[in-house]
């Protein structure tokens, strides 16, 4: 019994492995929760297939599995339609596979209330570790009343009881530790993912994902004849907003100058920061004439904004911006970087709060 259980616990955290990893690499398939559950509802009945399938003799001709361990990851970490697709394929599978019979109605029974038990139990505000212990303890119980009906007269009933029991528990807490590890794992990999990219203070591109990103787009733009622009944006005289309102009040204007060039710019360009108090927005498929148009748009937004500060001060920040576009700037487009900086420097030396271009 002892190598039928292992093989039980090799095929539910196999399993695991595999859909944690699926659901890491299909995060966005949660977008859609009809797709997702249905998915989930899906690869949780064949779990539950499986189980079945390499269920067991305990003791003297009484056959268990864990296929209640794939309607509980079902219900809990899918929901309702997905307990109701693994529901629908288990109790197909169980009379399919093991014909029409007296056990096969108790099989089917057993799938029934297992599934609608573990329904309301997950339908309850309660933490997953309470949702998975009040889930196991019933499907035990129910899953015992079975086996009370079919084995009363036996004289050893006590002990397949037993075993029954004690196998049950220690099958359900090792996966739902692992299950638990998994997800804890994938969210520590999403936010390993985010933060290498992201600039943590205002949440666009870090310089990182600029470099990554812009040097995507120029292969781009060069393969498909396509132009493409850069601004270089810097805040003037941010040392003074600093020096004056301190470094918390330089952090609020440096995120809402982050939003304002999201909201000046179109949904596809690329914004990122920099370093300090430079930001740059890449602009796909755009010449000269519109980058210099959308950069003034975004130094007029900035100039007119108020940023409130946390003291409820009112203040107003302006900022100086270079441009250079492909293949307007230069033909080579690994320079198209440092021309926008040139033309940035040239903006600061000629007065501030302007746009100039190369
Ligand atoms: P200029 O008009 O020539 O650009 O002058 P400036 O004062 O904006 O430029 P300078 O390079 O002298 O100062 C940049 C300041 O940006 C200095 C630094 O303290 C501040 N800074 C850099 N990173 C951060 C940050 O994450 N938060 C805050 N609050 N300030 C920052
Ligand atoms: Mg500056
Ligand atoms: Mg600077």
């Amino acid at each position: 019994m002892i190598k039928e259980l292992i093989v039980n616990l090799s095929i539910l955290i196999s399993a695991i492995s595999l859909g944690t990893q699926l659901r890491k690499e299909y995060d966005h398939l949660k977008a859609n929760p009809y797709t997702h559950q249905l998915t989930f509802g899906f690869l949780t009945g064949l779990l539950s297939i499986a189980l079945m399938y390499f269920g067991f003799i305990i003791y003297n001709g009484s056959v268990i599995d864990f296929r209640n361990i794939a309607i509980m990851i079902a219900v809990i970490h899918g929901g309702g339609i997905s307990l109701y697709v693994c529901s629908i394929m288990t109790a197909v599978f169980r009379i399919i596979y093991f014909g029409v019979n007296v056990g096969s109605i108790y099989g089917v029974i057993l799938t029934i209330i297992t599934s609608i038990g573990c329904w309301v139990i997950a339908s309850n505000r309660l933490r997953d570790w309470q949702k998975w212990t009040y889930c196991t303890l019933f499907n035990t119980v129910a899953a015992s009343i079975v086996l009370v009906i079919n084995h009363f007269y036996r004289e050893d009933f006590k002990f397949i009881l037993s075993i029954f029991i004690i196998a049950s528990t220690v099958v359900s807490a090792i996966t739902f530790s692992y299950l638990e590890y998994c997800f804890m794992m994938n969210k520590l990999y999403v936010r390993l993912v985010k933060e290498s990219t992201q600039d943590f203070l205002t949440g666009v591109n870090n310089v990182r994902q600029f470099y990554k990103v812009l040097k995507q787009l120029a292969a781009n733009a060069v393969d498909k004849d396509e132009k493409l622009s850069i601004l270089v944006i810097d805040i003037d005289n941010f040392k003074g907003v600093n020096d004056t309102y301190g470094h918390n009040n330089g952090d609020i204007v440096l995120k809402e100058v982050a939003s304002i060039l999201k909201a000046s710019s179109r949904s596809f360009d690329v914004i990122s920061r920099n370093g300090g108090e430079e930001f740059t927005v890449i602009l796909l498929d755009c010449g000269k004439d519109n980058a210099i148009k959308i950069a003034e748009k975004i130094r007029t937004n900035i100039e007119k904004h108020s940023f409130i500060l946390s003291n409820e001060h009112e203040i107003y920040v302006t900022v100086s911006i270079g441009t250079a576009s492909f293949p307007e700037s230069t033909g080579d487009i690994k320079r198209l970087y440092e021309l926008a900086d040139e033309a940035l420097y040239e903006s600061k030396k000629t007065g501030k709060n302007k746009v100039s271009h190369v």
